[in-house]
């Protein structure tokens, strides 16, 4: 595999995705930005990538449609060729109690999160095992490993995707791919804003670095097990939690 790779990034409009996209761009590899709804903010992840000297292409796509995540991968092997790196990191959330939780609440998680995951782990499956190679990361989070109240359907669908990275993991070893996860603890970005200052407080009590993550930190790993250095490392879950869950 050359050191030049074509890289999927779910959800990169924004936060976490956002920084992956541009540090795979540091790392020398061209970066596809996906988006689902916020396209201005796509464009500028895809104007920071390109920055870098590396080509940027930006794919409008729900990826918890199955078509369109096909279409997604379709298109991004039409213009490159090739698709060495698929990171899965679009999420959402719709917390609520379990007693309260609304059916849709549930579907609309699980099928971002979870079978969005899916339907592009498969699509990207075919073309890197003619490949014979590739490095998948899909990310998890620690409350999938250790649940959260109020979230049991976001801890599903996470702790959904440590069961898909394994199995995955095994059914394609064969073929030299790679498929990680990594857990973020709690990262600064949109979808932990509305956190108040007492939440944070009692959070920053379990978090033995004492300090919230940046979406840079959780891209620094990504990058890593994207990488040549980490071939022999498969089927994986990485905290990067600032000690959060050990
Ligand atoms: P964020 O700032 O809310 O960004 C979410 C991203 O996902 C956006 O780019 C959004 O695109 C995209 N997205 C949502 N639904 C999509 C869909 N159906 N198809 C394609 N893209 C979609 O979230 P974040 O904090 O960066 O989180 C990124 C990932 O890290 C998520 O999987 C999240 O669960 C995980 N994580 C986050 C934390 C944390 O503390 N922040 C902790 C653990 C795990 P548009 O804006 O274009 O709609």
């Amino acid at each position: 595999m050359s050191e030049q790779k074509v890289a999927i990034v779910t959800g990169a409009s924004r936060g976490i995705g956002r920084s992956i996209a541009i540090a795979l761009a540091d790392a020398g590899h061209h970066v596809v930005v996906n988006y689902l709804g916020s396209e201005d903010a796509a464009a500028q992840t895809t104007a920071l990538v390109a920055e870098r000297g590396v080509r940027a292409l930006t794919i409008k796509a729900d990826v918890s449609q199955s078509d369109q995540a096909a279409k997604l991968v379709e298109t991004a092997l039409e213009e490159f060729g090739r698709v060495d790196i698929l990171i899965n990191n679009a999420g959402i959330t719709r917390d609520g109690l379990l007693m309260r939780m609304k059916d849709d609440d549930w579907n609309d998680v699980l099928n971002t999160n979870l079978r969005g995951a899916f339907y592009m782990l498969r699509q990207v499956s075919r073309p890197m095992m003619k490949q014979r190679s590739g490095s998948i990361v899909n990310i998890t989070s620690v409350v999938g490993l250790m649940g959260n109240a109020g979230q049991v359907n976001y801890a599903a669908a996470k702790a959904g995707l440590v069961g898909l990275t394994k199995a995955a993991a095994k059914e394609l070893a064969p073929r030299n791919i790679t498929v990680n996860a990594i857990a973020p603890g709690y990262i600064e970005t949109d979808m932990t804003a509305a956190l108040g200052t007492e939440a944070l407080e009692a959070l920053l009590q379990h978090i033995p670095l004492a300090r919230r993550g940046t979406p840079e930190d959780v891209a620094n790993a990504v990058v890593f097990l994207a990488s040549e250095k980490a071939r022999y490392i498969t089927g994986q879950v990485l905290a990067v939690d600032g000690g959060m869950v050990m």
